[in-house]
């Protein structure tokens, strides 16, 4: 609810003023449980901070996240951490998440020694019961994480992440290191953990291609602001936000009697980011003088469809 994340920009000599970059502004969703929720936009937009946050990987300038009725944020330390037995996170990079120094068995067992879980002789059966639900043999156990291959790697990577037998997933981008061809392998095995063992997941991708496979709903953010929020259809069929519009204009479309809308859009997302009014007036082509001076709010425009976009003020009366 109203997630921050500001970072202070570096600072320049005898300035007096500390300029913020606002990674994430003011976000606010909800994920049901059993369902999975995509995150889409453009590296910089705040989506793995956004993830990192409800983690509590870093800490939220402001905002609160709850989770079963628990706000996480008030949470000590020690509670958080036992608390992240339920959450657990997949990364991008399995092979930098993976320490290269420890078999696989080590990594898999450590887990449950933080959460005290098990003794030794029942975490080393847990480990080898978890290499095969994510498809790896049990001999694969005292091996090193170089050993592996990279789609292995985001296997070990995935089991590490349900040794707790947690409820919620937060995957960031967690195919995009892989080659196309072993992608659908491991998405596929996402989607059959998922219902195997109940999971709810929140899943990051810049690619929406990936997120349209796997997600429910999906979130669009742009420049730190959810700019819209849908069922996965209602998005990829009738986005609404211009800045969607221009996302999936650029993605392969696979029905050729699908018409997708062209939009044209002027600059870059590394041009500055305009004060006031909505972040994306500077390269919106149906920007009009309202969007220069007023923020607009992600409103709820048709059942289960929400954008934040003067356009669809009037759909709001
Ligand atoms: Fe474009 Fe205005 Fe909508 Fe922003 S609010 S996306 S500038 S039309
Ligand atoms: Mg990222």
């Amino acid at each position: 609810e109203q997630l921050k994340k500001h970072f202070p920009k570096h600072k320049k000599a005898f300035s007096k003023t500390t300029e913020v970059v606002k990674a994430v502004d003011g976000v606010s969703f909800e994920v049901f449980e059993g369902e999975t929720l995509g995150i889409v936009g453009e590296s910089g937009c705040g989506k793995s901070t956004t993830g990192r946050m409800i983690m509590r990987l870093l800490e939220p300038t402001d905002g609160k996240i709850y989770f079963n009725g628990i706000e996480l944020t008030s949470l000590s330390k020690s509670e958080m951490r036992k608390a992240r037995r339920d959450l657990q996170m997949v990364f991008q990079d399995p092979y930098a998440s993976l320490n290269p120094r420890h078999t696989v068995e080590k990594i898999l067992e450590e887990p449950l020694i933080v959460h005290g879980i098990g003794n030794s002789k029942e975490r080393k059966e847990m480990v080898k019961e978890f290499l095969q639900i994510v498809g790896l043999n049990t001999y694969h156990a005292k091996r090193y994480p170089h050993q592996f291959s990279g789609g292995q790697r985001q296997r070990i990577g995935i089991a590490r992440a349900l040794m707790t037998n947690p409820k919620l997933i937060i995957a960031d981008e967690p195919v995009s290191a892989l080659d196309v061809s072993i992608q659908a392998q491991v998405l596929n095995l996402m989607q059959r953990l998922q219902e195997d063992l109940k999971l709810t997941y929140i899943f990051i991708a810049h690619d929406l291609g990936v997120v349209r496979h796997i997600s429910d709903r999906v979130g669009v953010m742009y420049l730190g602001r959810l700019v819209e929020l849908a069922d996965c259809d209602s998005l990829y069929e009738e986005p609404l936000h211009p800045y969607t519009k221009v996302l999936l204009s650029s993605v392969p479309v696979p029905d050729p009697t699908y018409k997708k809308e062209e939009v044209l859009i002027k600059g870059d997302i590394s041009e500055s980011v305009p004060k006031n009014g909505c972040l994306f007036h500077p390269r919106c082509p149906f920007a009009t003088e309202v969007c220069k001076t007023i923020v607009p709010e992600l409103k709820e425009v048709k059942p289960g469809h929400s954008v934040a976009c003067h356009l669809f003020d009037e759909a709001q009366q």
